[in-house]
């Protein structure tokens, strides 16, 4: 503990110089003073005030010298550097002290939904400003009170500590921090879009060990994460069990690789006049230990842990390298469809890496159609819209995928490179309603408009396959044609 240690140091200091300043007083009274005014009572009671006052002001100036330093060194033992609010190490002193004295509290896990992405688009710096930006929302944010705390814990993650509070009364408080921090903030000619996710635990409630309420408000606020992030999650026994079972995937899928775990599946794309094949979507697969791992459950971990990149690449080379047996089996001029998470576009050598791809296996790139989900392009439309349009320029065509599930993307729909649009599979499986119908109706008349291909996902029933055709969909693409086959499969029924 350093600054013990320090105050210690002053303090033996300060105790010394008191005891040579007595010693040599009394030695200075008895054998001056005594000798020449032996029986004054006067002198001897100035003598000891005098004593008194300068042996007080001397250790009042020492004492008030070592607490300064005491403070400065404190504050950078118990605050963060960058934002000034409490560390990591002050937390768990706070957590240990309210613990201790059985206080009941909420603790909230805040964390950046994709902080990555700011750093890795516009560097550090930037990264910083949004940081400082943040804290400064939560220290002024009115619900926050003197006895409560809050914390930087490290990087992107912040903790705040209410005390006494109802469940309601955190609700307000987690509602005006997600509408105060999803303002888009502003840094010189840049508008940064930042949105937080927010888990909470209540002590003693849901834990009584401090190292556990921690971990169980970052579940949950990963959870908070998962369905899009800017939410607040309340954690519950079962968000531990879901846990353990990404950090078990996650220690998995690193190997998957390597162990040549992975590999394609090939959905059939289906014109909606003729029936025939006019390409596939590559979807992928994990084979572990026998049990195939939907890519619904490992992609967002791959995500999560940055594997995607890894896996992404591996995706599009094996596409590549299936090409010219496809093609040639099947005697046809097809289209092949890949995925692109987000977390794998805003690298920054992503488009370089894609390229590379294409140059080593030696496809053409307009074979190729990229696919990404509309939150991709909504969040960060200005640097999306230049690096789609640097893929496009190469020969790649692009898709939005899930079309209708994000933010709407109509503003930003002409500006966008985009060849085709992929109604999302939830509005072709209730068609049959009159509103969907509506719905899907305008987004094929606005792909028309817009000289897009338009293509429907999900089709399951002749009854969709007509209605789809009825308003003029240009491709379909779900289990009504096939289902996503391995690439065996897909020569032999095909060819
Ligand atoms: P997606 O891109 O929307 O892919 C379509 C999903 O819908 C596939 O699920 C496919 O099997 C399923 N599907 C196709 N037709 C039908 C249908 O008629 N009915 C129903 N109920 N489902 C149908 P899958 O293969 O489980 O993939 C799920 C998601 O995982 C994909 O959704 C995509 O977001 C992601 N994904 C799959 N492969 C990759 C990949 O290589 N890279 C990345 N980044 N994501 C991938
Ligand atoms: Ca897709
Ligand atoms: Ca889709």
């Amino acid at each position: 503990m350093p600054v013990k240690k320090t105050y210690r140091k002053i303090s033996i200091r300060i105790v010394l110089i008191y005891v040579i300043i007595s010693f040599l007083w009394i030695l200075l009274s008895d054998v001056m003073l005594f000798r020449f005014f032996p029986k004054s009572m006067f002198i001897s009671m100035l003598k000891g005030v005098i004593f008194i006052c300068l042996s007080a002001l001397l250790l009042l100036y020492l004492m008030k010298q070592s607490w300064s330093v005491q403070a400065d060194l404190i504050a950078k033992e118990y605050v963060d550097d960058l934002t000034g609010l409490q560390n990591r190490s002050s937390l768990q002193h706070i957590l240990a002290k309210i613990i201790h004295n059985k206080e009941r509290f909420h603790l909230l896990f805040i964390d950046f939904d994709r902080f990555k992405m700011i750093n890795d688009l516009y560097g550090h710096d930037i990264g910083d400003i949004v940081l400082k930006k943040v804290s400064d929302t939560l220290r002024g944010n009115s619900h926050i009170k003197f006895s409560d705390t809050i914390s930087r814990w490290i990087a992107d993650e912040f903790i705040v500590i209410l005390k006494n509070k109802s469940d309601q009364e955190v609700d307000l408080f987690v509602s005006s921090l997600l509408t105060e921090t999803s303002a888009p903030i502003h840094i010189s000619d840049k508008e940064i879009v930042n949105h937080i996710s927010i888990g909470s635990v209540h002590y003693p409630e849901d834990t009584i060990k401090s190292p556990e309420l921690v971990r169980f408000a970052e579940i949950a606020a990963e959870e908070a994460k998962k369905n899009g992030g800017s939410a607040h999650v309340r954690y519950r026994k079962e968000l531990s069990e879901k846990a353990n079972r990404v950090l078990y995937l996650e220690e998995r899928l690193k190997h998957s690789l390597e162990n040549q775990e992975l590999f394609l599946n090939f959905q059939p794309l289906i014109a909606t006049n003729n029936h025939q094949i006019i390409g596939v979507e590559t979807l992928i697969r994990w084979d572990h230990d026998g049990q195939i791992i939907s890519p619904k459950e490992f992609i967002p971990v791959a995500e999560k842990s940055g594997l995607i990149i890894q896996i992404g690449d591996y995706v599009l080379r094996e596409t590549c390298k299936s090409i010219p047996l496809i093609e040639d089996t099947l005697k046809k001029d097809l289209c092949f469809s890949v995925n692109v998470s987000a977390r794998q576009f805003y690298q920054k050598d992503y488009i370089a890496r894609t390229k590379q791809i294409m140059h080593d296996t030696k496809i053409n790139p307009s074979k190729i159609v990229l696919e990404i989900t509309e939150s991709i392009i909504m969040e960060y439309a200005d640097f999306v819209i230049e690096s789609l349009h640097e893929l496009r320029e190469f020969g790649f065509q692009i898709a939005i995928d899930d079309f209708g599930t994000g933010y709407s993307s109509f503003k930003y729909l002409e500006l966008l490179p985009v060849n085709i649009i992929k109604i999302d599979q939830s509005f072709t499986q209730s068609i049959d309603k009159v509103r969907t119908k509506a719905i899907v109706q305008s987004i094929i008349s606005l792909a028309h408009n817009l000289n897009m291909k338009i293509l429907a996902e999900g089709v399951e029933s002749l009854f969709q396959v007509a209605s789809l055709k009825e308003m003029d969909c240009h491709f379909l693409q779900g289990y009504y044609f096939s289902k996503p086959l391995t690439l065996d499969i897909l020569l032999e029924q095909y060819k």
